[in-house]
């Protein structure tokens, strides 16, 4: 049997990364076996929608490389694919009639009144009213009254008090729950449109999908969902429920701001593939312990079985390592291409070549707003303390710095030739004169020139990209620094 593999995002915002690693596992599952990746929209419920994030799911996508074989935009003989269409087909209702007909479901006319008096639980967190099943003894003629008058109903599922029900997740393994715990839940709203909890069922069903992956929030309501399955006859698919996704802190990861959505995280300067790849680590793991993957390698690798039960700590620090990696790996005109904004920011108004400024930080950077700390003092000379020109290993100290300087000085203020090449043959010239290791000379002119501790390339790598004049001022405030100390 061909797989096939549904993403079922609800157009209600951002796309936050649990949601992108469902997509991504979904798609994975599938290509991994050539099976079909499915686009389903799951927009029955409009008081969450939010304007725009329909077109966030198919950027999101479309970026990321999670190409769908079927959705609302791409036929495959199972549409419609949105759920607000498919509600106008009349297939819920339809279906929720047969469950009526069979006992698996009731129409029920309670009032908010009576619904605001039942027993609460709270599950999850959340309080939840319990129904009692009141509208289940009502007979044909007071349902047919009731519908005739154009009451408000809402269709429930009608769960046994007896007995349990088994369901099998393919990580959780086979999970019973009694069903005295399940509550009847709304299958149709009194809308006419169909909770999550009715559409997914029918949905998958009728889209013939063979695995579900979702977060594990979903499992708690698996069982009734089985049971909706078994009241139909129908085959449920397979269930893979993912772990949760938390924080350096284990707490659940929050999805307020922003920042860990998908376009939060370009945002915050980290790229694509970096992103797909980490995500693809939040909770699966290959054979080994190797840690980049393309996508093409993930379809090759990703066996589902390897996904873990245990939260998946959404770890800052590994993604931008891995970023950086990713970073280091990329053609340079794409990565100048999203360095200059960067670049220009930090240097606003300079005639710096920016292309050899960004060679220089391209393998330095994690993410790309590392850039603006990193290339600032080509921009401005800092303040800075003489101090700095002390270095042990190096051997130099103020002293031997001052000497240092004004003996270059007059080479460089000689000097034509004020590419790295040039410049660096005339120091080793020097150096060579003086017997003295290279890092005693380099040390103080790289201090001089930059005014930081740390700098994305060397001395003269530097003076070439600041040029003559720039370079020679640097120097001589270098040294009427050092004089004055
Ligand atoms: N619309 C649901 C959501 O976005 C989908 C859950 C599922 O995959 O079944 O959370």
């Amino acid at each position: 049997m061909k797989i096939r593999t549904r993403f079922a995002p609800s157009p209600t915002g951002k796309m936050h990364v649990g949601n992108l690693r469902s997509a991504l596992y979904e798609f994975l599952i599938a290509k991994h076996e050539g099976g079909d990746f499915m686009l389903r929209i799951e927009d029955t419920d409009q008081e969450r929608f939010v304007e725009g994030a329909t077109e966030i799911i198919y950027r999101t996508l479309d970026k990321v490389g999670l190409k769908h074989d079927e959705g609302p935009d791409k036929d495959g003989g199972y549409g419609p694919y949105v759920q607000s269409e498919r509600v106008g087909t009349g297939i819920y209702m339809k279906y929720a009639k047969e469950l009526i007909d069979k006992g698996e479901a009731y129409y029920c006319f309670c009032d908010k009144e009576r619904l605001a008096s039942l027993k609460t639980e709270v599950v999850e967190g959340k309080e939840i009213s319990v129904y009692d099943k009141h509208c289940l003894s009502l007979s044909s003629e007071e349902i047919a009254a009731n519908l005739a008058a154009g009451k408000p109903y809402v269709i429930r599922q009608n769960n046994p008090v007896e007995g349990s029900t088994t369901f099998h997740d393919e990580l959780y393994g086979d999970i019973t729950v009694e069903n005295a715990q399940l509550d009847d839940m709304i299958l149709i709203k009194s809308d006419g449109y169909p909770t999550y909890n009715f559409a997914n069922v029918v949905d998958d069903h009728t889209m013939s999908i063979t695995h579900v992956v979702r977060g594990n929030e979903y499992l708690s309501s698996s069982p009734k969902y089985v049971r909706l399955y078994e009241a139909f006859g129908w085959e449920p698919p397979k269930y893979v429920h993912l772990p949760l996704v938390t924080d350096e802190n284990h707490k659940k990861l929050a999805k307020r701001g922003g920042s860990t959505s998908f376009e939060g995280l370009l945002e915050q300067g980290f790229v694509t593939e970096a992103i797909v790849n980490f995500i693809a680590l939040l909770g699966w793991s290959p054979e080994g312990n190797r840690e980049l993957f393309t996508l093409e390698e993930l379809i090759r690798e990703f066996d589902y079985h390897r996904i873990s039960k245990s939260p998946a700590v959404f770890d800052l620090v590994k993604l931008r390592w891995m970023n950086g990696e990713y970073i280091k790996a990329m053609e340079f005109e794409r990565f100048f291409e999203m360095a200059e904004p960067y670049l220009k920011e930090a240097l606003p108004g300079e005639r710096l070549d920016l292309k050899k400024i960004a060679a220089m930080v391209k393998t330095r950077i994690e993410v790309f707003p590392d850039i603006a700390e990193m290339v600032d003092f080509f921009g401005e000379l800092p303040e800075y303390d003489v101090s700095m020109y002390t270095h042990k290993k190096m051997k130099t100290d103020g002293k031997s710095s001052l000497e240092v300087l004004k003996e270059v000085l007059p080479l460089f203020e000689s000097q034509e030739d004020y590419s790295n090449d040039g410049l660096y043959q005339t120091l080793l010239k020097y150096v060579e004169e003086k017997g003295c290791k290279n890092g005693y000379v380099m040390w103080p002119i790289r201090t001089a020139v930059s005014g930081k501790q740390m700098t994305p390339a060397g001395a003269t790598e530097i003076m070439e990209v600041l040029g003559k004049d720039e370079s020679l001022k640097r120097i001589r405030k270098g040294i009427a620094l050092l004089e004055n100390a």
